[in-house]
């Protein structure tokens, strides 16, 4: 027997509406590439949403649509995702990171109508001009003094709205109309896309607002370091809104001064974003002799967060929660808020031990771990294998790509992550390493991501790197790499006791080599792949 309830569709642009209603104190305050902040409410959101969405019917887009992006966290580009998707087309987020290459095959592959572009950004499309969609408009996301000088044929977003009205007649869609489309940013082969439906996306919102509750709430005021062009800011431009939590955008500069004082003037209390800018904000917090005023939180994620990053924070009176997940989950998988109880009662130390791992599912994720059979094993804590998850929020494959959505999903309908992992009885999530950076060695696997959490701990390592290389008798060994803190080089004695009281002798780093930085991914995580290739050739030194 069915229930006898409404359907009313599930839809992005209701969760913008709502927070106009009802979310009035709230703000939306952003640093602007024009070089001023600029702020306003929900309200005032809401109406310049409806503006655009008559410009974008003017522009000729259509429903199905996909309009691009390539932009900062701004206001404008959170118009952008709600005006784009109310009409019915699709917010094609693009990584301004790229190379030049994927940028053309994402913009073809996606068959993008119109792109919405910071100024920043104009020179890579003038770079792109010969090889971008035939007919593809381009509208620059300024007011017309700013305009800048191209032989392009741009448009200009505040002229597009300006005499536009400032409600509009949203279309009541199929809540499984494809909203967003997100390509990760393509380690191996080309980039692929996951397209998000307005469902998945406000059941991934509800379930943010839940799981991370406690850093969501109505007053606070949250700024997202993790990019709106990449894994939608983590959820929340639709999470924020729907709590009534106000939205610092920071725009491009995300150095570790930039973001100390934007933190401070604006009085940020929740920061979210991956380990490599928060390596930046504690040097500048250990410059300043302080915490930025009100930061209480932090939302660590997209890479392993180290442990002794996660201490600093701690001891510094901010609550850390280390989560993960995925471009092909929305991508909240799992929160490493603890349950209250935990919370009040253990040490720094025993808060630590379970803040290291990645934390526990957010509702609507079921997770599964399997051996190479593809048995489940069981969730004790000690079994490890590659991590499949499923949910209304994952991905059931990728846009316009069959290939590799036959090679993604098992035969039971999982999406596998790539990832290798443990679970533990109390739920706790442990990602041991990305499967492709786990070193193999002599038949057994080393961590990198364990490696790297013990090194991290010693005061004269900035960062650090562990990467597999080729070795005639045991397949592979672990290289360290580092960037030191200051002039002292750490020995390899020093690293190596360290080491040993966490780890077996067999799984230490065979060598150490030191750099002045990390290459990073597009998505600012190290870049594990342009690091094994720069020490592809590397000789260890029992290699001979
Ligand atoms: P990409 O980095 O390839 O652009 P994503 O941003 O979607 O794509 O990255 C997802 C991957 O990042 C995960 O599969 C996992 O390997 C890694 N990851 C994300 N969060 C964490 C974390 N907290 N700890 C360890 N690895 C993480």
């Amino acid at each position: 027997m069915l229930g006898q309830m409404m359907h009313r569709p599930l839809s992005i642009i209701e969760i913008l509406k709502f927070a106009s209603d009802n979310h009035r104190n709230a703000e939306i305050v952003s640093v602007r590439t024009e070089g001023d902040i600029h702020r306003y409410s929900y309200s005032d959101a809401y109406k310049r949403v409806a503006q655009l969405a008559h410009a974008l019917d003017r522009l000729g887009v259509k429903q199905g649509d996909r309009v691009a992006t390539l932009a900062w966290n701004g206001y404008r580009h959170f118009e952008l995702y709600y005006a784009i998707s109310g009409m019915g087309a699709v917010c094609h987020t693009i990584n301004p990171r790229l190379s030049a290459e994927q940028m053309t095959y994402i913009t073809h592959h996606a068959d993008d109508r119109v792109i919405f572009a910071d100024t920043t950004f104009v020179p890579i499309l003038n770079a792109l001009s010969a090889q971008l969609p035939q007919g593809m408009k381009i509208v620059v996301m300024t007011d017309r003094d700013h305009m800048p000088a191209s032989d392009l044929d741009l448009l200009c977003y505040e002229d597009l709205i300006a005499d536009c009205p400032d409600t509009y007649d949203w279309p009541e869609l199929d809540e499984n109309t494809a909203c967003g489309l997100c390509y990760t940013s393509g380690t191996t082969g080309n980039p692929k896309g996951a397209l998000y439906s307005h469902r998945s996306t406000v059941l991934h919102a509800l379930s943010l607002c839940i799981s991370l509750g406690r850093f969501v709430q109505e007053g606070t005021r949250i700024l997202p370091v993790v990019p709106l062009f990449h894994v939608n800011a983590w959820g929340l431009p639709y999470g924020a809104p729907l709590a009534g939590a106000s939205l610092v955008f920071p725009g491009g500069a995300l150095d570790g001064p930039s973001v100390f004082k934007l933190m401070d003037d604006e009085g940020v209390n929740s920061a979210w974003g991956v380990p490599t800018v928060w390596l930046g904000l504690q040097g500048e917090i250990n410059k300043n002799g302080r915490i930025p005023r009100g930061f209480s939180s932090v939302v660590i994620g997209g890479s392993a967060a180290p442990r002794a990053m996660i201490q600093r924070f701690e001891e510094a009176g901010v609550s850390v929660c280390h989560a993960w997940g995925m471009t092909e989950m929305s991508p909240v998988g799992t929160h490493g808020i603890l349950p209250k109880a935990q919370q009040d009662t253990l040490s720094l130390t025993e808060r630590l031990d379970l803040q290291q791992f990645q934390g526990r599912r957010v509702f609507g994720v079921d997770l599964k771990i399997t051996d190479d059979a593809g048995t489940p094993l069981p969730h004790d804590g000690v079994a490890a294998g590659e991590l499949f998850v499923r949910g209304n929020a994952v991905v059931s494959g990728y846009f316009n790509n069959p290939d590799a959505s036959a090679a993604s999903m098992d035969a039971e309908g999982w999406f596998g992550t790539g990832d290798i992992a443990s679970i533990r009885p109390d739920g706790f999530l442990m990602i041991q390493d990305r499967a492709k950076d786990l070193i193999k060695s002599g038949g057994e696997w080393i961590s990198s991501i364990d490696l790297e959490n013990v090194v991290m701990s010693h005061p004269d390592v900035a960062n650090c790197a562990v990467i597999a290389v080729p070795h005639p008798k045991w397949d592979e060994r672990p290289l360290l790499i580092i960037v030191p803190a200051g002039e002292k080089r750490v020995t390899k004695d020093e690293i190596d006791t360290l080491l040993l009281k966490h780890l077996a002798r067999w799984q230490l780093p065979d060598a150490i080599e030191f750099v002045t930085e990390l290459p990073l991914t597009a998505t600012g995580k190290v870049s594990k792949l342009t690091l094994r290739q720069t020490f592809a050739n590397y000789q260890l030194p029992d290699m001979g």
